[in-house]
């Protein structure tokens, strides 16, 4: 197993990707001053996609016996979504052997005193794919209910306090009408909800947020595999399934907040880093790599591992675990 971290920085220093746009009084994120006290340490592995093929279950073990047995472990966990390979386009029994693949991986591996939070990913709505899924939509478990169920949430999006720190859990998925597509936006209650959230949230108390597509990120130019790539286009654009359409929307609002400070998301599969107006953007790789067929791109294998310092500053570091993807 290999316990260096592929990528790591402090805080966040605003690097080549870093979008250093806007106030030029509003500095870059700051890195924990020396001194700063660590207030806790948490992992976010993100786009689990656990299956059985490829020895997906093997390699979701492998990712969290490798973060339980870190000498500094992290004393909770939130994943990023798309945790079973896929219950959107795949029947109810196939979809249970994925969910119940993750729960026992999950029980196996992490003891039960270390808080587990679950992000909603698009492949964690049950049946979004009517036909692929053969499903009708009247299954008690259609959609978001079997996510709900299976954790005993009542809403896919959620905050809490921890160690000085406000935690917030968005689900990212708006469904259009017909429940198949998506576009990655917050709407409707839970958008006011967000709003009153950040409202209650004393100002002088620091803010992570977590969604499973990307509020902002630079990996979305890279997203496509190169045999994929159009030379010949002069635009680069980003699909709308694959980044928050309503960034600018949630950048004002951060802003008008004041005290959201890092926003981790997974999706894409791949690690990258965004800092603008002040609040880093992380897309945090992810533990199926190319869902099981090894590295995306240049992201192998890995987890997020992140600390918290009660100044409001943080690290970052992505984890690889040591996978070797099996053909
Ligand atoms: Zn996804």
């Amino acid at each position: 197993m290999n316990d260096t971290p592929s990528f790591s920085r402090r805080g966040i220093i605003g690097l080549g990707l870093g979008l250093a746009a806007g106030a030029a009084a509003r500095p870059l994120a700051a890195a924990p001053s020396i001194g700063a006290k660590r207030v806790l340490r948490f992992a976010h592995p993100t786009d689990i996609h656990v299956q059985p093929e490829r020895k997906g279950a093997e390699g979701m073990a492998a990712c969290f016996k490798h973060m339980m047995a870190l000498d500094d472990k992290p004393a909770l966990i939130i994943t990023g979504g798309d945790l079973p390979m896929d219950t959107a386009s795949t029947p109810e029994e196939r979809s249970r052997l994925e969910w119940n693949l993750f729960t026992k991986v999950l029980r196996d591996e992490v003891p039960s005193s270390v808080p587990i939070h679950h992000t909603l990913g698009n492949h964690d709505i049950f049946g979004r794919d009517k036909k692929a899924s053969k499903t009708t939509g009247s299954e008690p478990n259609y959609g978001r209910r079997w996510f709900l169920e299976q954790f005993g949430y009542q809403r896919t999006w959620r905050s809490f306090d921890q160690a000085g720190w406000h935690f917030i859990i968005l689900d990212s998925i708006d469904l259009l009408p017909d429940g198949d597509e998506f576009v990655c936006r917050i709407t409707g209650e839970q958008l006011d909800w967000l709003k009153s959230d950040l409202t209650r949230t004393p100002k002088d108390t620091p803010i992570v947020v977590f969604s499973h597509a990307p509020i902002m990120s630079v990996a979305n130019y890279f997203d496509k595999d190169d045999e994929e790539w159009d030379t010949q286009s002069p635009d680069l654009k980003i699909a709308a399934k694959r980044m928050h359409v309503d960034c600018r929307d949630l950048d004002a609002l951060f802003r008008s907040h004041g005290n959201v400070k890092l926003c981790l998301s997974g999706h894409l599969h791949l690690l990258d880093t965004c800092v603008y107006n002040g609040i880093t953007y992380i897309c945090d790789g992810a533990v199926s790599g190319a869902k099981w067929k090894g590295s995306k791109r240049q992201t192998a294998e890995g987890y997020g591992l992140i600390d918290l310092y009660a100044d409001g500053t943080f690290q970052h570091q992505y984890m690889n675990y040591g996978w070797k993807a099996s053909k």
